[in-house]
């Protein structure tokens, strides 16, 4: 069986974590739990949190730490990610949340945080040209869009521009970063979890760097906390 994992993925806004995330969480069989696609489907459902978020998302500003701590420790609570584990995607964005997230967790419980490394130039020539499948969240670009007319070669869905991938927005989003989550960057490197992989390059050249990564670090977090003896840090 392939052992499960709990990771975190840091990045800027168009570094390639949606992609990415996506990626790891088929190779280790664990959910993808990506904050922006919950809120996103919570504003396309129209519930009371959907109304709540999308000014705020829209604009590019942050959701509430205790909107967003909330959601996640609810949905970690859930069998599949406390049996496999996760891939966490746009959370913590404050050092408010990965307080959260560590006091959620057992100590020593999460096998990494990756931040992937883009510099801004790129990830502004991403954005500006990003579209996404709005009903499964799939990412394209201009210079390589679906097959037929804007129509998401996965899942048939419209791929469109997101609301938040106007100029103003980005700025916002990319300044928020510097601001509020840059500083996790130390915060994890403090606590020794913390791994930096380029971005740069196409996306099977960046998910061979972030497995090798994963891979290669030594068996710890829950594996290494379980008491089950020699063999269970096995990946
Ligand atoms: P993303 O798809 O990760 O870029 O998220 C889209 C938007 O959702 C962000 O610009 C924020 O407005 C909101 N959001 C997602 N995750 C968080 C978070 N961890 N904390 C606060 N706001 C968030």
């Amino acid at each position: 069986m392939i052992p499960g994992v709990k990771l975190v993925v840091l990045g800027k806004q168009g570094a390639g974590k949606g992609t990415q995330c996506m990626r790891l969480s088929h190779h280790y069989v664990v959910p993808h739990i990506s904050t922006g696609d919950m809120f996103r489907a919570a504003i396309k459902s129209g519930s009371p949190l959907g109304r709540k978020a999308r000014e705020l998302i829209d604009a590019g500003e942050l959701v509430s730490d205790d909107i967003v701590i909330a959601m996640v420790a609810e949905r970690l609570n859930h069998n599949d990610t406390k049996s496999r584990g996760f891939v966490l995607d746009g959370y913590p964005r404050t050092v408010v949340q990965a307080q959260a997230l560590a006091d959620l967790l057992a100590p020593g419980d999460l096998d990494m945080v990756a931040e992937l490394v883009v510099p801004t130039s790129l990830v502004l020539k991403r954005l500006a040209g990003r579209r996404v499948c709005e009903d499964c969240g799939h990412n394209y670009h201009v210079s390589a869009p679906p097959r037929v007319d804007w129509t998401c070669d996965i899942c048939g869905g419209e791929v469109v521009q997101r609301e938040d991938d106007t100029e103003a927005a980005i700025r916002r989003r990319l300044d928020l970063y510097e601001h509020e989550t840059a500083p996790l960057v130390d915060w994890y490197r403090e606590r020794g979890q913390l791994v930096q992989v380029s971005g740069v390059g196409n996306a099977d050249a960046v998910t061979a760097r972030l497995v090798k990564a994963i891979d290669s670090r030594p068996p710890f977090g829950r594996f290494r906390s379980s008491g089950k003896g020699k063999g269970q840090g096995k990946r």
